[in-house]
């Protein structure tokens, strides 16, 4: 038998796994990445795209700490487009069609550029927790890989079970097997372990479309990228094609729902609301005769066409049929049918803010496993995953996001506190302080962090020290100019005619006054480069609002930082509904801050346990004496 030794080990190279991979060897820890097919590292599961609401914010904050899937994204992008363009900045989503094997190619040729990372193939089938702390992770061949700290990035493959129509089979997704030992691991470490759906609709053969009946949705004229080292689109750019269901389509399906899985009670796990399948729209929204379709192509070298819009799992000639009523499609060719997954996750209420176990030392868990859906989400977990679990043992610290911090500390915060009960997806929504993380500012927000725990590599942080620096320049040019309500009249910038002169700043954050307006008549202001003009002309719109943010944010830093332990006996702790009791022993809060955000917990039972906390505290301080 064959081991070998590592720091951490990271199993599965999904989305989760690649970036917790490589910010653990980013961070000098002697990392491995096992995975069961290495020619599916950053596969694509699903929809041929990366971005979009909320998630294209994660993007962009996955980039300011040095990750992999903004710079990925880039280099395979066919489309980019900025979704929400006519609203305010805070809300604005950066989305790009890929290429799915240049995806791939990309993810795999930066992880082949971390020095500390070791790539391996294998199905692992167990955990073992040895007397001396270490893991002995125990390969389907033999092979065992010992190690101080695991993350378990196994996305829809726990237990995966495929559906179409009344056939099933277990598989992780099509063609891939999937993990039952690994999922009997995790029960037998404790982990309460529950399930999800989610699906995938059928693939095209663009050859077979009509694209003369089809509309047309292309890219943006100006693209924006998600990582501030691209700047340029490097292939060819293509448009989507836009169709839609018809009457005739859901009568098909109307007809036929007794064979979908969900319907027949094959499947019992919930699937993702803000992604249903067809056959949940035709349900959920009889008053509706027509959906949308987008055909989005999965490559430039790729026949297959992704059809968004209407994941399915009816059984394959039903799936046929209905295709054939949307127009465009009448003679459409199926590479591969749609079906349902259905899988084991783990009830995330059950890790700490680092995504580490709170029952299991240096055991981590990320991505979908997590009830997540999306890569994006799975992404970003992976990346503060895999950072934890090396710099604890590199440096003896924690890196955690607040909810202030970034969209990953909303995503980290909400799984932990509330769990899920469907597969959670990000959205702008989610984040109270959506104005101050902008995705033009994800770098300001975590760079600094990023370079101080050592995750951001110097490249990153020239550019970023160079951007700042103009950003500074920028900003005093903007603080020191200055006008009066009658010159500004004169220049034609409709400001408040009150006598108070103001500074071009101050200017710039009247929502009719662009940047450009400025640089007329300030032509210095032109020097600067186009995402720091960007980032400090949103920071003067929405300035007046960031000012009241700032307490709040304190606030809540204040309530952060009032810990709880993890072994409270809340049965002790007179005074507590016993409603109250058992929300508090479930999620098991990290902070007064975490508790406060747990539904039911009211005011009344917070001020309890911040009472009863501090008495213990002075207990303990007494008993030291
Ligand atoms: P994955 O990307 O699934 O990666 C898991 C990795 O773990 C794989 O590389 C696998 O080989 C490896 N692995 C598993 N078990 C083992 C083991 N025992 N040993 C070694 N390696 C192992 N997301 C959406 O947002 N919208 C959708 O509509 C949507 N539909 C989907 C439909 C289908 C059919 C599938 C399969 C996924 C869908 N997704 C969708 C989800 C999306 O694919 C995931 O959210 C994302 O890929 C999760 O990333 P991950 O890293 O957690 O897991």
């Amino acid at each position: 038998m064959k081991i070998r030794e590592f720091d951490v080990v990271v199993i599965g190279g999904g989305h989760a796994g690649c970036e917790a991979a490589a910010a653990s060897a980013r961070v000098g820890a002697a990392t491995a990445l096992v995975t069961q097919r290495v020619t599916a590292i950053g596969e694509l599961s699903c929809n041929p795209a990366i971005g979009g609401l909320g998630k294209g914010h994660l993007v962009r904050e996955i980039d300011a700490l040095d990750g992999l899937m903004a710079r990925a994204a880039d280099a395979a992008g066919i489309q980019f487009r900025l979704l929400n363009r006519s609203k305010g900045p805070a809300v604005r989503g950066p989305r790009a069609q890929v290429d799915r094997m240049l995806y791939r190619q990309a993810i795999v040729a930066l992880l082949k550029n971390e020095a500390n990372l070791t790539i391996t193939e294998g199905t692992v089938v167990n955990l073992e927790r040895g007397r001396d702390r270490q893991f002995t992770v125990q390969m389907h061949d033999g092979q065992d890989l010992v190690c101080d700290a695991v993350v378990v990035t196994t996305g829809t493959f726990l237990n995966g079970r495929i559906f179409i129509g009344e056939k099933s089979w277990p598989a992780g997704r099509m063609g891939d097997t999937s993990s039952v030992d690994l999922s009997a691991t995790l029960s037998r470490f404790g982990f309460k372990i529950n399930r999800l759906k989610t699906g995938t609709p059928p693939r095209l053969d663009r050859n077979s479309i009509d694209w003369n009946l089809i509309g047309r949705q292309p890219g943006d004229d100006q693209p924006e990228f998600f990582s501030v080292f691209s700047d340029r689109v490097l292939h060819d750019q293509v448009s989507c094609g836009v169709t839609h269901t018809t009457q005739k389509t859901h009568d098909i399906i109307r007809q036929n729902i007794h064979r979908a899985p969900v319907y027949s009670g094959q499947i019992s796990g919930r699937g993702p609301r803000y992604c249903p399948s067809i056959e949940d729209k035709v349900c959920r929204f009889s008053d509706r005769d027509t959906h949308q379709v987008f055909l989005e192509p999965e490559g430039l070298n790729d026949n297959t066409v992704y059809p968004n819009g209407i994941s399915t799992s009816l059984p394959e000639n039903v799936q046929g049929e209905f295709l054939r009523t949307i127009p465009g499609l009448e003679r459409v060719k199926i590479l591969r049918p749609g079906y349902a997954v259905e899988y084991d996750f783990v009830d995330p209420r059950e890790l700490r803010p680092t995504l580490e176990s709170k029952q299991v030392k240096n055991l981590y868990l990320a991505g979908q496993i997590n009830g997540t859906t999306g890569y994006e989400e799975a992404a970003a977990q992976g990346l503060v995953a895999g950072l934890n679990a090396a710099l604890r043992l590199t440096k003896c610290q924690e890196a955690t996001f607040s909810r202030s911090d970034g969209y990953l500390g909303v995503l980290i915060d909400d799984l932990i506190t509330h769990g899920v009960s469907e597969p959670y997806r990000m959205f702008t929504s989610r984040a109270e302080f959506r104005l101050s993380l902008r995705c033009d500012n994800a770098d300001e927000r975590l760079t600094p962090r990023g370079i101080a725990i050592g995750c951001v590599k110097p490249p990153r942080a020239k550019l970023f020290q160079e951007s700042q620096e103009q950003a500074v320049r920028l900003r005093t040019i903007l603080t020191n100019h200055t006008l009066s309500p009658s010159h500004a009249k004169k220049l034609d910038l409709p400001i408040n005619m009150d006598g108070v002169r103001r500074s071009a700043f101050s200017i710039l954050s009247y929502p009719s006054i662009a940047f450009s307006d400025l640089a007329v008549i300030w032509p210095e202001l032109c020097a600067f480069n186009k995402k720091v003009v960007n980032k400090i002309e949103n920071d003067a719109k929405y300035s007046v609002y960031l000012e009241r943010q700032t307490t709040m944010v304190s606030n809540l830093l204040r309530d952060e930082a009032l810990k709880l332990c993890s072994d409270i006996d809340y049965d002790s702790i007179v005074g507590l509904s016993n409603e109250v009791r058992a929300r508090l022993k479930d999620t098991r809060p990290v902070s007064i801050g975490q508790a406060s955000r747990i539904e039911g917990v009211t005011p009344a039972a917070l001020t309890i346990l911040l009472a009863w906390t501090k008495r213990e505290a002075l207990k303990e301080k007494a008993s030291k004496q």
